[in-house]
């Protein structure tokens, strides 16, 4: 069964299209800049997904592109395309799996699109104006182009859906929950959940059965999941993805009393705050370099004192969530690393591990420095188990399609 797996930004797509027998992915691309008349797409056959077809063979251009269909109408277009593509006819596209930021409290797993479904997504606009209109738009247009073919959601929020109440309520007016929905409701929860899951088929125990797990995703957007029994029980992102940890542009956490106080005093919107909080923070605020890792990092080895205030922030408010965690599941057995930062810095495993002997952890030097993918950076005397374990959100979306789809397949005709 062939899935494609869709990740619609307001300004881009991101696609990945897989052979779930024997799960290969067969291409990949994104549509960036959609709505400009220099929008730019890049398509590459995988690696040995056409036998015949030069290695890595790609599209690469720029062209305009007008919205979502126009976008998802090239994206079709390259999977058939004679030299690029991976398929003869769209016939062959079996169902679609749609990343979707916000499940609001109402999706606690993937879900089948239907009617209902898209007026649910809709009523969650609020709760995510930013991500979930363009996810919509997203499935709509795969919807028109490929009629009649299954559309899959599945949300960043579902894995987090287990946290008990005293992980996910505000100390704010009960009313705001119970009118607002103001809570805290997580995000990554995909990945969280696949390195999780990872994890256990590695280590032999795939439930996670009695263990207690920190998994931590540090990409540009970085958080950190408690999890216990293979469920999460508490998270960094809150009511949005702007909580917890120092991120690349993002701020985490902060007083909530400073920001009506730097309103003021900056002469400030409520949308200038925000986006001060979300695109002129975090790593790149502190450093007034850049909001990436591996600048800072190569900064930081110059001698950039700010480069390296940003990169010890950073590590220092990861350590006492690990900490907290470490609290919340009184004890930890395993922590997991990934996210382009967790896969790739090593020094930001080394300096975070290094000071988390007390509960255990004895980092294998030579293991977090060499290698790659998948592996155990942890000695074997070590208490903790400390794991590097890429990740990958389109897998479990692909995999969530297809079960979706068969069931559906399996049910009777007339109850369908
Ligand atoms: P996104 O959250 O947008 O998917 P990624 O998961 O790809 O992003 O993570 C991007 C971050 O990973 C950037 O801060 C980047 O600098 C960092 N990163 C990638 N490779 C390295 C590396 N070798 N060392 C340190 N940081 C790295």
């Amino acid at each position: 069964m062939k899935v494609l797996v869709l990740n619609s930004g307001s300004s881009s797509v991101k696609y990945q299209f897989l052979e779930m027998d024997g799960e290969q992915v067969l291409a990949s691309g994104i549509v960036e800049r959609i709505g400009n008349d220099d929008a730019a797409h890049t398509h590459r056959i995988a690696p040995g997904a056409a036998p015949g077809r030069p290695e890595g063979a790609k599209i690469q251009e720029i062209v305009p592109v007008l919205d979502h269909i126009a976008a998802i109408r090239r994206v079709l277009a390259a999977l058939t395309h004679p030299e690029y593509g991976v398929i003869q006819d769209l016939r062959e596209v079996a169902a679609v799996g749609h990343r979707v930021v916000h499940g609001g409290e109402q999706f606690t797993d993937s879900v089948l699109v239907t009617e209902e479904v898209k007026e649910a997504l809709r009523s969650l606009f609020d709760l995510a104006p930013l991500h979930n209109p363009p996810n919509l738009q997203g499935i709509l247009a795969a919807e028109s182009l490929l009629p009649g073919v299954p559309q899959v959601a599945v949300f960043d929020t579902a894995f987090h859906s287990t946290m008990p109440r005293v992980a996910y309520l505000y100390a704010l007016p009960y009313a705001m929950y119970k009118r607002h929905r103001v809570r805290r409701y997580g995000f990554h929860g995909t990945s969280h959940r696949y390195v999780s899951q990872r994890l256990g088929e590695l280590i032999g125990n795939p439930g996670l059965q009695g263990m207690k797990v920190i998994t931590c995703h540090l990409g540009n957007g970085a958080s950190v999941c408690a999890i216990r029994d293979g469920k999460s029980v508490d998270t960094s992102m809150g009511f949005t993805p702007l909580e917890g940890l120092i991120m690349g542009t993002r701020s985490g956490d902060v007083d909530p009393g400073a920001l009506p106080y730097i309103m003021a005093r900056e002469e400030l919107t409520i949308s200038e705050l925000m986006s001060m909080l979300n695109k002129h923070s975090g790593l790149r605020g502190i450093s007034g370099i850049s909001g990436d890792m591996r600048q800072i990092e190569e900064e930081m080895l110059k001698g950039d004192s700010r480069a390296r205030e940003a990169f010890e922030m950073f590590e220092y408010r990861l350590r006492k969530y690990i900490g907290a965690y470490a609290a919340v599941l009184e004890g930890l057995d395993a922590l997991v690393f990934t996210g382009g930062i967790g896969e790739n810095s090593v020094l930001v495993r080394e300096r975070v591990c290094r000071h988390l002997t007390f509960l255990g952890v004895e980092l294998d030097e030579e293991a977090n420095r060499q290698g790659k993918g998948e592996r155990r950076i942890s000695t074997d005397r070590s208490r903790v188990q400390v794991w590097v374990i890429p990740t990958n959100e389109e897998l479990v979306i692909a995999r969530d399609t297809v079960a979706i789809v068969r069931s559906l397949m399996s049910q009777p005709v007339a109850s369908r």
